[in-house]
């Protein structure tokens, strides 16, 4: 990879100090452990690559498994001792409050961080950014609202109750594809509920989060509380997943790993919660309203150049408009401009990683080899601006057979693929015979039809006549393959707490002690 050095990148705000470059001019991260930054305890570094100009902009430690057992000690001397514990939660709840409001305060400077790295549209990075401190808020506001239970006991002479408490140690490790809202979909739940927490981003966008943590740092969080390491998902994620103080796993990323680390983390009966892949079909009945259907078609496949776990990259359309729906969506993506992410013209970044981007070739090859039909795109773009920047056409495949690995399997790149149904039972059938279960577009004016199909779909979130609609609020997660456990919502919050059930004998005489009562 070349090296050049970084473009300048200078916080306005008040609270970030750049971090500084090195003597070959890439910005250089450390670690962050027990409140302070450090580096890593093996002394190397990888390169982190801008994708849109192709070369390296900073060095990211190598975290290994001495890092690791750094970073959970801390966690868990921090969970055991000190002032984290206790802390009352209305008084996390502040902190976590206050740490909403910092982010909305640097919002410019963490988009162009995120951008920096992962190459998305600036104008989607700073939307994400602002909306991001409202997970701060909400469950900053949760944190002493958790309330427990007075069982109405079937046993005399006892008072039982029900009382949350957090898990424990929490690593939360991350993909590459929205770095900052999946950290804070995890870290904004776990420490509400009075957890500590080993943060681990992707190899490919670990710098956002190491300049996010300096907002963790100015919002008070005791040293301990909140720990970034960085490094492969097979050095340092697998110390993480094995380390025996770790309690509960967050894990948002691809089948293969979720697969390895769930195994993993069964050994020792640690929590998880998996978000994973999927394969969303977008369904669109002859009875849509067709314009709006084929801009959710585009936004559902399109947007962050597919590069989305809810992605609607299965088609799934009624055989009597199918011609002419492929028709109208091959015009609205034919003169997409492809550009700078900074740039707010710029409708389509480039792919944020090399080898995603060889993936998408890959399965561009696969899908031509069984037999699909290359309606549109198919290749690299060539932006004469950004030579070297990693830019993928939008790419349309039809005739394409439910049972092909296009059908089935996660591209994560912008490649649709279309297949006809006749009625509402042939959708059911096609939309649900895959492994996954993430999400689910349906595109009708029927009232019945939209809510038979919401019941019938497998899987975690059915958008009706809208696609990618996502909230703080309301419970995010995956049937079948996509996953376990929620994000989002009380439910995600739940995720980061045990229930405990005391009883107390109001009896002064104790019965009968070789007899269960
Ligand atoms: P990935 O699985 O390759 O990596 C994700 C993270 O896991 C990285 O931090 C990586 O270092 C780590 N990792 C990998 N192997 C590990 C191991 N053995 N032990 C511990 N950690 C390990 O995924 P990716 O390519 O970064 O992201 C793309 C995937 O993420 C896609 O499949 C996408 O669908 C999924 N995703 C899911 C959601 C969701 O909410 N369901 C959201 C975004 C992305």
């Amino acid at each position: 990879m070349n090296h050049r050095p970084a473009t300048k990148l200078a916080p306005d705000q008040p609270y970030l100090a750049p971090t500084p470059c090195a003597a070959d001019g890439l910005v250089r991260y450390r670690l962050y452990v027990n409140g302070a930054f450090v580096d890593p305890a093996g002394g190397e570094f990888f390169d982190s690559e801008d994708p849109v100009e192709g070369i390296a902009w900073a060095r990211i430690p190598r975290g290994n498994v001495a890092d690791a057992d750094r970073a959970v000690d801390a966690a868990y001397r921090a969970f055991t001792s000190g002032a984290w514990p206790a802390l009352s939660a209305s008084r996390r709840g502040a902190l976590l409050r206050k740490l909403g409001d910092l982010i909305a305060e640097n919002a410019e400077w963490l988009a162009r961080i995120e951008m920096k790295d992962n190459g998305k549209l600036y104008a989607e990075l700073i939307m994400q950014m602002r909306y991001m401190s409202s997970y701060y808020y909400y469950y900053g506001g949760l944190a002493d609202k958790m309330e427990g239970a007075v069982i109405p006991s079937d046993k005399p002479g006892v008072f039982n109750y029900t009382k949350y408490e957090p898990v424990g140690v929490v690593v939360c490790i991350m993909p590459w594809n929205s770095p900052l809202p999946l950290t804070s979909l995890k870290l904004a739940p776990a420490l509400a509920a009075g957890n500590t927490v080993v943060l681990k981003p992707s190899e490919f966008t670990s710098a956002s989060l190491l300049e996010f943590v300096k907002l963790v740092e100015a919002a008070g969080f005791p040293p301990g509380v909140v720990n970034v390491v960085t490094g492969y998902g097979a050095e340092i994620g697998d110390a993480l997943v094995s380390h025996p103080r770790v309690d509960r796993i967050a894990f948002t990323g691809g089948p293969e790993a979720g697969r390895m680390i769930n195994e993993k983390a069964a050994r020792h009966m640690k929590r998880v919660t998996m978000e994973l892949g999927g394969k969303s079909p977008n369904i669109v009945f002859a009875d849509a309203n067709i314009d709006e259907a084929v801009k959710g078609v585009v936004a559902g496949i399109f947007a962050a150049s597919g590069q989305s776990c809810v992605a609607g990259s299965r088609l799934l359309v009624q055989r009597s408009i199918h011609d002419a729906f492929v028709a109208k969506l091959k015009a609205f993506i034919a003169d997409v401009r492809f550009g700078h992410p900074s740039d707010p013209a710029t409708q389509i970044a480039p792919i944020s990683t090399r080898p995603q981007l060889d993936k998408i070739k890959r399965y561009v090859e696969i899908a031509k080899g069984e037999g699909a039909t290359l309606a549109a795109g198919g290749k690299t773009a060539s932006v004469p601006e950004w030579p070297n920047g990693l830019f993928y056409e939008p790419t349309i495949f039809t005739g394409v057979d439910n049972r092909m690995r296009i059908a089935q399997e996660e591209v994560f790149g912008p490649v649709l693929s279309v297949i006809a149904f006749d009625d509402d039972d042939d959708a059911v059938r096609i939309a649900n015979d895959i492994q996954f279960g993430l999400a689910a577009g349906v595109w009708t004016q029927s009232l019945s039809r939209a809510l038979t199909m919401a019941d019938r779909i497998r899987a975690g979130t059915i958008w009706v006549n809208n696609y990618r609609m996502t909230s703080t609020t309301s419970p995010f997660g995956g049937f079948k393959m996509s996953g376990t456990g929620r994000e989002g919502g009380i439910a995600g919050m739940r995720e980061y707490l045990e229930l405990k059930s005391v009883w107390l004998s109001t009896d002064v005489e104790f019965p009968n002690p070789f007899v269960r009562r």
